[in-house]
């Protein structure tokens, strides 16, 4: 049976800047959700718990990691969809929830809406239970040590593919956005097709600057790529990046295909990331280059 993961902490990654803390703890991370998938847990569910702990962690330019609007609030994006029966959800600009994939996860499962907005998500999420951070000020100060500091890095995200034991694919993908971005301020990584993508050959999650991602319709570019041109997946995910590039940004994409083959290019100086598939030995990489 083939399984496959990868999750990604951002391609904000500076150089000079140490990241062990992070890897160890992206390392901890494979191993948690290889277990998952080996005892037959769906994608859907493992993808939404990696980008849970990746969030609660603080480590990482999203959940606790995340960096304040120009308003000092902290509007955070996330979104996740399931390959195999196309559902998604996702919330934008929702302020102090704890688990920003979580209300994406509640808006997939209810199935009325794609996608929920401020305070409706919010008061969404709340209604179905989710936990809500009370003190803003006090919880969100990871940002400030982590490496991702406003001082020398201007955005980051984290995310999860992964492919089950049952052969179905799922894309998570949740952010802090960038540094410094105006109130209301929406970025790629909650639009689907943009920032995530999930369908019956290939699952993906982008990080980068959300405005070129969005203007090279990114996620679905990479699939439809695939599906319409018969393009190998490394190559239209390269081929999306220079996209990217050309309408001056950078970024990567970390991506699985339906036979368990896995991606993580990036054109950025570095990306947090991690990977393991059955067939593969587990790797825990910021800076070394992709093919
Ligand atoms: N794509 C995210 C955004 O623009 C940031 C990132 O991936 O680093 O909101």
């Amino acid at each position: 049976m083939t399984y496959a993961l990868v999750i990604h902490g951002g391609a904000g990654a500076q150089p000079g800047t140490d990241y062990t803390v992070q890897m160890r703890h992206m390392r901890e991370l494979l191993n948690l959700g290889e277990d998952r998938l080996r005892a037959g847990d769906s994608a859907l569910d493992v993808v939404t718990e990696m980008v849970e702990q990746l969030e609660l962690s603080g480590l990482y330019v999203a959940g606790k990691g995340s960096a304040p609007n120009t308003d000092g609030q902290f509007e955070l994006d996330a979104s996740i969809m399931d390959g195999s029966t196309r559902r998604a959800g996702a919330v934008s600009a929702i302020e102090n929830m704890l688990s920003p994939i979580r209300a994406a996860r509640l808006v997939l499962d209810d199935g009325k809406h794609v996608m929920m907005t401020g305070r409706g998500a919010r008061d969404f999420a709340l209604a179905n239970g989710l936990d809500s951070v009370d003190d803003p000020d006090g919880y969100y100060t990871e940002h400030e040590g982590h490496g991702s500091g406003a001082e020398n890095a201007d955005h980051g995200t984290v995310g999860a593919v992964a492919l089950d034991m049952s052969g179905h694919l799922a894309a998570a993908t949740s952010t802090g956005g960038i540094f410094n971005k105006r109130p209301g301020r929406v970025g790629d990584t909650p639009l689907i097709g943009i920032g995530t993508w999930a369908d019956d050959q290939v699952a993906i999650s982008c990080t980068g600057h959300g405005e070129p991602f969005i203007r090279a319709c990114a996620a679905y570019d990479i699939a439809a790529q695939m599906r319409y041109g018969g393009i190998a997946m490394n190559s239209a995910a390269h081929a999306t990046l220079a996209k990217v590039k050309a309408l001056g940004g950078d970024g990567g994409v970390i991506a699985i295909d339906r036979t368990g083959q896995v991606i993580m290019p990036y054109n950025s100086d570095g990306m947090k990331r991690a990977a393991i598939a059955t067939n593969m030995t587990k790797v825990v990489r910021v800076f070394e280059p992709e093919p």
